[in-house]
């Protein structure tokens, strides 16, 4: 199975190719988008959520999911995730051989029938039938089933969004066999002390079945929000090569949080991650090869590592007290 995190703090999962790639109209070339993970991977990003299992009438650019699963778990180490919609999803994706399964399920009920034209119950269904046909599978070609409940912070349709029924979600779905559910904030609206509120929570609610972040970087509040989830004691990250996907609400504004920017906060903070920054940031050539002018976001890629920067694993070797001869 791919990916030991023995020698890293934080898992950084690289989401662009599905959530960036997805809200950008124009399809980047298969080989391209496979020559990006490889390049990714290389980069040290031991997780990809490499495409979604959604109907490609829907979207187009996400047509060749199954030629990128294929190809990427061939990739050494890599853990190989795509999105699924509903059990349809799952099957083809349990077909291309996908390591994890991620479900999309909206705590908002508008925004889960403009997305997935289903009622949030509906969609812990979906959750459950996949997470029973997962468990009839062997071993080897069962994947691993994670939820991030989007709009967990707010929806650009309904507004707020309950807090309690958050929590109550993340239960239904843990009981319906998901091994980890995450939060995730769809629209930015998400702060700080809601996000550390709210992670605690759900570590409260779920125990060890509490998943991963996922920010967008809509109104510039995502690396902050990241800080506040480490300290709620998650310790694993969704993030978008060069912010890329951006937001169809909010023109200009960036999608995902940047990968890149990501990466250099964990390090800086000491907190391992098994990424090279500079093969990470090499690896934005590629996107716009794919897709010639598309906006890509991210400081560290702009300014450079600092001068002196130290890797948060060589800073540890560097700090181990000397032995006394
Ligand atoms: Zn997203």
């Amino acid at each position: 199975m791919a990916g030991t995190l023995s020698d890293t703090d934080v898992l950084v999962s690289e989401v662009g190719p599905r959530d960036g790639l997805q809200s950008i109209a124009r399809a980047m070339p298969t080989y391209l988008k496979h020559r990006w993970i490889e390049a990714l991977a290389a980069a040290g990003i031991r997780e990809i959520e490499v495409g979604s299992f959604v109907s490609p009438k829907l979207l187009p650019q996400m047509a060749d999911a199954e030629q990128l699963v294929s190809e990427a778990i061939k990739v050494r180490g890599l853990t190989v995730l795509a999105l699924a919609p509903n059990l349809t999803g799952a099957e083809r994706g349990i077909a291309a051989g996908v390591h994890k399964l991620s479900f999309p399920v909206s705590a908002s009920r508008e925004h889960s029938m403009a997305n997935i034209r289903m009622t949030p119950e509906q969609a812990i269904e979906q959750v459950r039938m996949t997470c029973e046909l997962c468990a009839a599978l062997p071993s080897a070609s069962r994947p691993t089933v994670e939820v991030g409940i989007s709009t967990a912070f707010g929806c650009s349709m309904e507004g707020s969004v309950s807090e309690d029924w958050v929590m109550r979600m993340a239960k239904h779905l843990v009981e319906a066999g998901a091994a980890s559910v995450g939060l995730s904030d769809t629209a930015g609206y998400a702060n700080p002390a809601q996000v550390k509120r709210m992670f605690e929570r759900l570590r409260c609610e779920i125990g060890d079945h509490a998943g991963a972040a996922h920010f967008h970087n809509t109104r510039g509040q995502g690396l902050a929000n990241v800080v506040a989830a480490l300290d709620a004691g998650v310790r694993t990250f969704d993030a978008s090569q060069g912010g890329l996907g951006g937001c169809p609400y909010a023109p200009g504004a960036s999608g995902n949080i940047v990968t890149e920017d990501l990466v250099f906060l964990l390090e800086a903070m000491g907190l391992r991650t098994g990424i090279d920054l500079d093969r990470l940031i090499a690896a934005r050539a590629i996107i716009l090869e794919g897709l010639p002018g598309e906006p890509l976001y991210g400081n560290v890629p702009t300014a450079g590592l600092p001068k002196g920067f130290v890797y948060a694993s060589a800073a540890r070797i560097c700090h181990e007290p000397a032995h006394s001869s």
